[in-house]
């Protein structure tokens, strides 16, 4: 290579790593630059076994009544081959494809063309343009929420078709279950590997996108920071809120019809699903404004994690339990039922008051009351790639006095309610707790980690101040 093309190149790479941040001593804050060796076996392992394991869990309810053990020990004592149950699975049907390609195209109807209406008469509720919080590279997004407006329009076609338009059965769901999973695979794969493309090839900030020089890492994790089509098409809002939130809701509907059809009734257990994790939905509709400041939208960059954890591995293991109370009906004694909806309503509440308090505090600078005082936090500041220095607080008291994520810990009590509700027959619908415990466990050190990058000596500061993560003198 020629000397005078040598440095063009060198040059470039530095500008290249100072756009990026990767070498400055700021805005470190986001996803790993450097790919440690767990990192990558644990993405190595989920790219290869998450959809498998999303397919047992399914496969275990259709042919085994919601046994986890019964497959494998088939597989082990050579009662079934592979095959055998490969063969019994539905595949993909063109019925499938239909509904699943109306369903996305009506989502991305509803979400690109009606602006909000509903702030418009829903006192307190927060929708239409609104904007994000500050990325790395120093931008501010706008977004268009109007997520509220979508449940509500989706929801009130499925009643009417269920209740007098009878244009198909509400039991379509369940009854397409296996093909759906197929059509879901395929969107999620091809989303994800478009926004990698996209990401090499024409990002929408480019100053926002990381490349770690690792294929996988970055296929997993993502490059862009918010990729988006045109100028409102955000990819994490609209994948991660609907087609995945909008459908558990139905979802759970839809198992309640099968329920009904089966058994000739919709039991306690099933009505106390749908309630509480229709209040956990409906809630994240009602904050979407609030969701723009979580770290799935201020931190986390778009890849396979999200994108097709957004279309596979949320509407299809969120929704385990309403799928297990359609082959086992549990009909809950009074005492039971009570417990669960107590311990439900306990956990929504510590989760909605916990993230309201941030949300408060930040919204107001701090100028505001919690638990009827001043607010009481320590002062932090931290520095954007372009170096701008920027200020912010960090909550000490209410909730965030107790624990550093309380909202954590209400989030896993709802959890814990859903699977209780099934009764104690059968593990597979404990998986959600399980699985809850293992991503807000993860998620406490990976936001802490990226925190105290991004605060350095402030955070420390913070973490003397409130010294556990989520249980007060435990953890
Ligand atoms: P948080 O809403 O707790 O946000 C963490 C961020 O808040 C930090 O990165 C920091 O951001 C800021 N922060 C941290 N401590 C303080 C403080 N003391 N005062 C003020 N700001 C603070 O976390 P998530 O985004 O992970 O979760 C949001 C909610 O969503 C949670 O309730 C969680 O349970 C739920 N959730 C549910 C999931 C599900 O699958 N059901 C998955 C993930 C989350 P900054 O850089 O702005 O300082």
């Amino acid at each position: 290579m020629a000397p005078h093309q040598e440095k063009k190149l060198a040059e470039e790479r530095k500008y290249h790593n100072m756009q990026n941040g990767t070498k400055a001593s700021q805005g470190q804050w986001g996803r790993a630059w450097e790919v440690d060796w767990f990192s990558l076996a644990s993405i190595l392992f989920l790219l290869m076994f998450a959809p498998l394991i999303v397919y047992y869990f399914i496969m275990s309810c259709a042919q085994y009544q919601c046994s986890l053990t019964a497959p494998l020990l088939d597989l082990l004592t050579g009662n079934k081959h592979l095959a055998d149950i490969w063969n019994r699975t539905p595949m993909l049907t063109y019925r499938a494809a239909g509904i699943y390609s109306l369903w996305v195209t009506f989502q991305v109807f509803l979400y690109m063309s009606i602006p909000d209406f509903c702030h418009k008469f829903l006192p307190g509720y927060v929708g239409g343009v609104q904007e994000g919080a500050v990325t790395p590279a120093g931008v501010v997004n706008k977004y268009q929420i109007n997520g509220l407006q979508a449940w509500i329009i989706t929801h009130v076609l499925w009643f009417a078709n269920a209740s007098f338009l009878h244009f198909f059965s509400p039991t379509i769901i369940f009854d397409n279950w296996i093909p759906l999973l197929w059509c879901a695979n395929i969107l999620g794969y091809a989303v994800s590997t478009f926004a990698m493309i996209k990401g090499y090839f024409f990002p929408t900030n480019a100053k926002d996108c990381k490349f770690t020089g690792n294929f996988f890492y970055d296929y997993m994790m993502g490059i862009e920071f918010n990729p988006r089509i045109g100028k409102w098409f955000d990819f994490k809002l609209f994948f991660n809120g609907r087609p995945g939130i909008v459908a558990w809701t139905l979802i759970n509907l839809s198992f309640a019809a099968k329920q009904r059809e089966l058994h000739g009734e919709v039991t306690n257990s099933m009505i106390l699903v749908n309630i509480l994790q229709g209040i956990y939905v409906l809630d994240f509709f009602w904050n979407e404004a609030w969701y723009l400041k979580t770290i799935d939208i201020c931190h986390d960059h778009f890849g396979w994690y999200l994108g097709w954890g957004d279309c596979v591995w949320l509407p299809y293991l969120y929704t385990l339990q309403g799928l297990y109370l359609v082959y086992h009906p549990v009909q809950l004694c009074t005492a039971h039922a009570l417990g669960v909806l107590v311990l439900g309503l306990l956990g929504y509440y510590i989760f909605r008051a916990t993230n309201h308090q941030k949300d408060l505090f930040r919204r107001t600078n701090g100028h505001c009351r919690i638990w009827g005082r001043r607010p009481e936090y320590i002062e932090c500041s931290y520095t954007s790639v372009d170096g701008t220095r920027y200020h912010s607080k960090l909550l000490t008291s209410g909730f965030w006095g107790w624990a550093r994520h309380f909202n954590y810990t209400g989030d896993l009590m709802g959890s814990l309610a859903y699977c209780l509700a099934c009764g104690f027959e059968h593990i597979l619908p404990y998986f959600y707790i399980t699985y809850m415990a293992i991503l807000l466990t993860h998620r406490c050190l990976r936001d802490e980690h990226r925190c105290s990058s991004k605060y350095g000596k402030d955070w420390e500061r913070y973490t003397a101040a409130v010294p556990y993560r989520l249980l007060p003198g435990v953890f």
